[in-house]
């Protein structure tokens, strides 16, 4: 066992490959069965290595839009306790730090990529600088960006102040939401229906109808995306076993968002943190298609498909036929760690830029930083300042 596994008490780390030769996604067409690839089939167990031993998930190389593919991956196992959160066993770099820190943990962190971001804010002449001759297109976490981040999850509604700014912004610039709720939900929470949407942390995703390019009627049929959608029975089954099994915690919840699961423990007094983890983690022994990763005290349960935010904003990217760098500029803005994956593939196309809203220094992938939701809603105002300055008569940017 490595050394923080046994420094934290829990169990041996079994990572498990998952052979997964049948897969097949159904519903997709045209675009979208190009994307799919064969998964990978492959079956080992390895018992605990270093972390810097820990192979890393199977991944489509290239990371093109026009290369998009969905994958099994190495599905992380071990939840632990780190610095009084729950953790997974880090696969990459970029997971070690958790995500929401105290404040000593904010000044400790004071020297990581944070504190060298600027406020997308102050920065926001440069950033419009740069999307001269370019279509910007947004793309908007929901939870802690853009409604803040409450008790019951329930409860996480937006400010009518907030759906008027998208809504505004939707004018002017493609805007999609994503999501790790399930698609139905978080468009209740929005309520608009001129933007996209990608539920279940992009395992989701819907291409409004709206779609201009779209040139037939077939074509235009709003359509859902689903390349988890094989993974259905086991998710409602998976659901049904983490209710019961966490039933007896005072202030856990259990969230079926479609394509994942979220069990939420922020209600939970602290002491009980590492029981949650641990019968989470229990529940998942018979589930070796599912993996397990963390956000803000949440655990999410999910398909060990190489599918997250960063390849639903690239599928929606040439969904949308807006994917040539040359003409567009994306700008994604999230709260999670779950978006790091959106940030990162923006990172690595070298075009476009995360924005991390944080009150505190996290190791990110982002360009830029907001603090708050309140700051989120002060950029998207921005913006469209921007664009009816530009072209007051116009409310396109076509
Ligand atoms: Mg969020």
């Amino acid at each position: 066992m490595g050394a923080m596994g046994r420094c934290l008490g829990l169990r041996s780390i079994v990572l498990v490959c998952v052979a997964a030769a049948e897969a097949a996604a159904s519903g997709p067409r045209h675009a979208y069965a190009a994307m799919m690839s064969d998964p990978v089939a492959k079956s080992q167990t390895m018992l605990a290595l270093p972390s810097n031993m820990v192979p890393s998930p199977v991944t489509s190389k290239g990371h093109h839009c026009s290369s998009l593919s969905v994958t099994y991956i190495t599905r992380p196992k071990l939840v632990e306790v780190v610095g009084g959160l729950l953790g997974v066993t880090k696969l990459s770099s970029t997971c070690a730090i958790p995500y929401e820190h105290s404040a000593s943990d904010a000044v400790a962190a004071n020297n990581t990529r944070l504190a060298k971001l600027s406020s997308a804010l102050s920065s926001f002449d440069q950033i419009i600088d740069s999307a001269q001759g370019k279509k910007i297109v947004l793309f908007l976490d929901y939870d802690g960006t853009l409604s803040p981040i409450v008790n019951d999850p329930e409860k996480a509604f937006m400010s009518p102040e907030m759906r008027a700014a998208v809504k505004n912004v939707a004018r002017f610039l493609p805007t999609a939401i994503v999501s790790g709720r399930s698609r139905d939900k978080v468009f209740e929470f929005v309520k608009l229906k001129e933007l996209y949407y990608a539920g279940s942390h992009g395992m989701d995703i819907l291409v409004s109808s709206t779609d201009s390019q779209s040139k037939t009627k077939d074509d235009r049929e709003a359509k859902p995306f689903q390349p988890a959608s094989e993974f259905l029975p086991m998710i409602i089954e998976v659901n049904k076993s983490l209710v019961e099994a966490t039933q007896s915690i005072k202030g856990a919840n259990v969230e079926n968002n479609k394509f994942c699961v979220s069990v939420h423990y922020r209600n939970v007094d602290k002491k009980d943190w590492k029981l949650v983890a641990e019968l989470v983690d229990n529940v998942l022994k018979d589930f070796p298609r599912l993996k397990l990763t963390t956000g803000r005290k949440v655990l999410e349960v999910r398909p060990v498909i190489d599918w997250d935010k960063g390849k639903a904003v690239e599928f929606l990217l040439q969904s949308l036929r807006l994917d040539d760098p040359e003409s567009v500029l994306p700008i994604y803005i999230g709260d999670d760690r779950t978006d790091e994956d959106a940030f990162k593939v923006l990172r690595e196309r070298n075009c476009g830029y995360g924005i991390l809203v944080s009150q505190v220094p996290k190791e990110t992938e982002a360009f830029y930083s907001l603090t708050s939701p309140s700051e989120v809603m002060e950029f998207l105002n921005s913006l469209v300042r921007w664009k009816e300055e530009e072209s007051p008569k116009v409310h396109d940017q076509e």
